[in-house]
């Protein structure tokens, strides 16, 4: 079926919970398939010092449920230039590796993206707390994260309610506002501060004040972290003084990255891994696999890094003309218009019911 006897998979950036299914799924699809992996450890820092070690069906036994990633993760600066990128592909030549799956972000597909130009095709999967990467609706670890941010948000909530206090509580998610929108609406919160929407302190001021003298003791506040790290503490002082309530601030940071993965990252992560070693296999690459409306789909990466430029606003269409037809645009124009829809709607929604 295939000209491919061994394949390497790898975790780069930043880790999410259900990694470790994704490999787990890739190392048992590719052996089933006849093909070897190899796991490459400590993402593409692993690639070029040849940090590297086989894996069999027994290697990735009782990683199901564990979070982090077994395969651990970096940030390898050598990998973008071109001296390290030449290495990393030697390094795959004496180990025999003839395509990679990279589990990671938009930084990992860039990468994957350099190595199947030298040659070594690669497939990415998007492993990221923040569902920052547009062509998928959802990202591997994603689903866990919201969770874990919406239990230690609920304990909060509990000592609110007691203490008649007000919490502010900044989220992750630098490039996109899903996480604190999410669960912004999951924990009721009075209000939800993020880069994309214009917000008025003065309203919410005036909403807590009138929602107090009505007997509301506790008040959640989620900012996302593309606020800036100043603005939640910053935030925390200007409520306390503008209503009276007491409010304290908290930084849920690195703690929502870690922890078991959920049964929707578990089930998209092993779909996607046995996904994306029959792509690879079939001789397919420079593809990321992504969920679009419940489906397993594969979009090149090209397109899926250009629409997220787009819709970060890092690059406009006619930045785009050179690479892409007027067609790919305009389909790239509708789903950037739908994400903002989506953003809108949800934010709507908490404002008419979260009070
Ligand atoms: P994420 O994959 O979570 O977005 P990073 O942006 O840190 O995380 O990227 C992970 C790694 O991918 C980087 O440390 C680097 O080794 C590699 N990488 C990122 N951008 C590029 C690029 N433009 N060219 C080659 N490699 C890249």
């Amino acid at each position: 079926m295939t000209k491919f006897k061994r394949i390497g998979v790898l975790t780069s950036g930043g880790d999410a919970p259900g990694m470790n299914d994704a490999v787990r799924a890739v190392v048992r699809a590719a052996i089933a398939n006849g093909v070897e992996v190899m796991g490459i450890y400590r993402g593409y820092s692993g690639l070029i010092d040849g940090d590297i070690h086989q894996l069999d069906v027994h290697s990735v036994c009782n990683v199901i449920n564990r979070g982090g990633t077994i395969l651990y993760s970096d940030r390898c600066p050598a990998f973008m230039t071109e001296e390290g990128r030449l290495e990393a592909v030697e390094t795959c030549r004496r180990f025999g590796i003839d395509g990679i799956i990279a589990i990671g972000g938009d930084g990992t597909f860039r990468g994957a993206t350099a190595l199947t130009a030298l040659g070594v095709p690669c497939i990415g999967l998007p492993g990221t707390i923040d569902n920052d990467i547009t062509s998928t609706d959802s990202t591997i670890g994603y689903d866990t994260a919201m969770n874990t941010v919406v239990e230690l948000v609920d304990k909060l909530r509990d000592t609110c309610e007691s203490h008649a206090r007000c919490n502010v509580v900044e989220v992750m998610g630098r490039g996109a506002c899903d996480i604190a929108l999410n669960t912004g609406i999951a924990t009721g919160a009075t209000a939800i501060v993020i880069s994309e929407i214009p917000f008025s302190e003065e309203e919410l001021f005036e909403k807590m004040k009138r929602s107090r003298k009505l007997g509301k003791r506790n008040f959640i506040i989620i900012v996302s972290e593309a606020m800036g790290k100043e603005y939640g503490p910053a935030l925390t002082k200007r409520i306390e003084a503008a209503t009276g309530i007491e409010t304290r601030f908290a930084r849920l940071a690195h703690i929502v990255r870690g922890g078991n993965p959920t049964l929707a990252d578990r089930v998209m992560a092993t779909e996607m891994g046995v996904f994306a070693v029959d792509e690879l296999l079939r001789g397919n690459s420079n593809l990321v696999i992504c969920s679009r409306r419940g489906k397993v789909v594969a979009t090149e990466i090209r397109y899926a890094l250009a629409l997220d430029d787009l819709y970060k606003g890092f690059k406009t269409r006619e930045d785009l003309q050179a690479e892409f037809s007027e067609w790919e645009i305009e389909r790239m124009e509708i789903e950037v218009e739908a994400r903002h829809i989506y953003v809108k709607n949800l934010y709507n929604i908490a404002e008419t019911v979260n009070i």
